[in-house]
């Protein structure tokens, strides 16, 4: 038993939804969960009404339901993306409905799945959702990413433990890392965490780094141009109509997008990656004029291999986040198998698309002019993590300075 589970479990609906989504009167969030999250779902609809929602709206899918689909349906269901579905998104878009999202998927659902299965559903789906999530990434609405642990989840991340037991463990590290203790304050602890993570977001801005060199004992040595004018964001990000809210909870990153065209060199993984259920390890890649031209993996080579296939773009990296190694996830030690945390322990670059919003008025630009820019485009996104601890990342100013922007690990200012 969690002490306190009902106080922390509202205290987490209050702070996806007042911090994370900020929703506003007269709004209609939408909220895709679920079943099995029926609980905080709950909480989260109330939340939204307290705070003057119009309506509300809940998606609920279901893991197995999802499974069975994959494994079981006519192979040639993956091929085209069903309209009702894509309907559903044109809706949303129109009315610019916040939308809160809870994982807390099976990390192993897909496995044994036929990759050609997930290759050819990402590729139908990816056209048909294209406009709704072109709006969602250059935060044309408030969205939020939450967590809610399942037990097949729990017992991947604690294999020594079972059942209740591992879910309470979960639990307790999601609380921890979501700075939840009971005392209902969450929400104030985000706002202050915001305010200080846009000071140094705004040195970042100012400095307008022309590259980052990283390099650490792995044997990363990588150079990263930036774009001109490019926009470090953290924390918080807000809508055209200046409405802030924090798409991840929890956060700990400060990022921007690299020039798709402007990576060289070679950079080692530093924790394994999670993709589809399937591990992939020991990896490192190579980059000459920003394109991937070698990849070698110690374990699951193919999976990273497939993901990086998935179109042109996804050959290219579309950002680069700084998290401290000392960071409260890194510091609990554990991996989740989910980017959402996994992304928060350390520093990490993205494969596929770049987030429109990393370059100033990059949300208004076509995406003709967005690649000119430096921004990469593709209708995937994979984080992996890059940051050790004595992981140096030096900015090189226009002018030719040198400054340090991470020293063993943590941040030089
Ligand atoms: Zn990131
Ligand atoms: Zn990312």
């Amino acid at each position: 038993m969690i002490q306190d589970f009902e106080a922390k479990l509202n205290e987490y609906a209050r702070l996806l939804v007042e911090v994370g989504l900020n929703v506003q009167p007269g709004q209609t969030p939408s909220i895709e969960s679920d079943v099995e999250y029926a609980q905080l779902t709950r909480l989260c609809v109330s939340a939204c009404y307290d705070r003057g929602a119009r309506d509300v709206v809940v998606n609920y899918r279901d893991d197995f339901t999802v499974q069975e689909q994959y494994l079981r349906a006519d192979a040639a269901v993956f091929d085209e993306y069903p309209s009702y579905l894509k309907a559903r998104y044109d809706w949303c878009l129109e009315q610019k409905c916040p939308r809160l999202s809870l994982t807390g998927s099976d990390p192993e659902l897909l496995k044994g799945v036929e990759p050609a299965r997930i290759q050819a559903r990402r590729r139908a789906s990816g056209p048909a959702t294209r406009p709704y999530f072109d709006a969602l990434t250059a935060n044309k609405f408030q969205w939020c990413v939450g967590a809610y642990p399942t037990q097949v989840w729990a017992e991947k991340v604690f294999p020594d433990k079972k059942g209740e037991d591992a879910m309470d463990a979960l639990w307790d590290a999601i609380f921890s890392v979501c700075r939840i203790t009971g005392d209902g304050r969450a929400v104030e602890r985000w706002k202050e965490f915001a305010a200080a993570t846009a000071k140094r977001v705004k040195l970042l801005n100012d400095y307008q780094f022309q590259s980052l060199r990283y390099t650490n004992s792995l044997g990363t040595d990588l150079t990263v141009r930036l774009p001109e004018n490019h926009v470090w964001g953290g924390a918080n990000d807000h809508t055209p109509d200046g409405v802030e809210f924090m798409p991840n909870i929890p956060t700990e990153e400060i990022f921007t997008a690299p020039r798709w065209d402007g990576v060289d060199g070679r950079v080692y993984a530093a924790l394994p990656l999670a993709m589809d259920g399937n591990l992939v390890k020991d990896f490192y890649l190579d980059f000459k004029d920003g394109r991937i031209v070698d990849v070698h993996a110690g374990e699951g080579e193919q999976f990273l291999r497939q993901a990086i296939d998935t179109d042109e773009g996804s050959h290219y990296l579309g950002e680069v986040a700084l998290v401290p190694y000392d960071s409260p996830i890194r510091n609990t030690g554990i991996l989740f198998y989910e980017t959402l945390f996994d992304e928060n322990a350390s520093c990490h670059l993205a494969f596929g698309e770049a987030y429109p919003s990393c370059v100033k008025g990059g949300e208004d630009m076509s995406e003709e002019e967005q690649k000119a820019a430096g921004l990469n485009r593709s209708d995937t996104h994979v984080d992996f993590m890059v940051g050790t601890r004595d992981l140096s990342i030096v900015g090189t100013t226009h002018d030719g300075r040198e400054i340090p922007v991470f020293v063993n690990g943590n941040f030089a200012f």
